[in-house]
């Protein structure tokens, strides 16, 4: 399946001189949204995996029905305060000011291999941030995986020599 084509670019959202790639428009496909969460199982095929974790809020979406496919615990990165028990927490910048993700202390035990999920790789700063709290926790980074890679942002070269891997890939 074309799943490029499922997406829709917005111009100029959220701000003027930026191309958004809204991915609504495939979840709301019924046939394409399980084909690209199976593709997705698909491209992780032979790394060993323990956990799936996500950030807020698009990793959700993906991080979910990937869970339920793999077979696999669900662990949820969130925006500071959303966590009830006691968090660990990683502040990182945006373009204008900065932003923090949290997780569980207790979710990701030392030594579990953790397989990270989100819905676009832009600039690598959100998931930049997610695997800084995988090892925080004591986990192990086993693959980074996107629905769709945002090429020339240079989001890629922000995570380190983890597996980095990639439904759909667009300029
Ligand atoms: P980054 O931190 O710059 O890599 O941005 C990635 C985060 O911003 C992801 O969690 C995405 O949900 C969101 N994002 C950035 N650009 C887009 C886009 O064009 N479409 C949809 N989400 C985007």
């Amino acid at each position: 399946m074309d799943f490029a084509a499922k997406i829709r670019l917005i111009k100029d959202f959220p701000r003027p001189g930026i191309n958004f790639r809204d991915i609504t428009t495939l979840l709301q496909d019924r046939e394409a949204f399980p084909k690209a969460v199976d593709a997705m199982a698909g491209l992780c095929r032979g790394i060993e995996v323990d956990l799936i974790a996500c950030p807020e809020s698009r990793g959700f979406i993906l991080g979910a029905p990937l869970a339920y496919a793999m077979g696999k615990g669900l662990v949820l990165f969130r925006k500071p305060g959303k966590l009830p028990g006691k968090t660990l927490q990683y502040c990182y910048q945006l373009e204008y000011g900065s932003d923090a993700l949290e997780v569980h202390q207790d979710a990701i035990l030392p030594g579990q291999k953790v397989l990270l999920v989100d819905d676009v790789l832009a600039t690598g700063g959100t998931m930049a941030a997610a695997v800084e709290l995988v090892k925080q926790s004591g986990g192990q980074v086993a693959g980074i995986l996107f629905l769709m890679e945002l090429l020339g942002l240079g989001g890629r070269d922000k995570l380190g020599n983890h597996p980095v891997l990639t439904l759909i890939k667009c300029d």
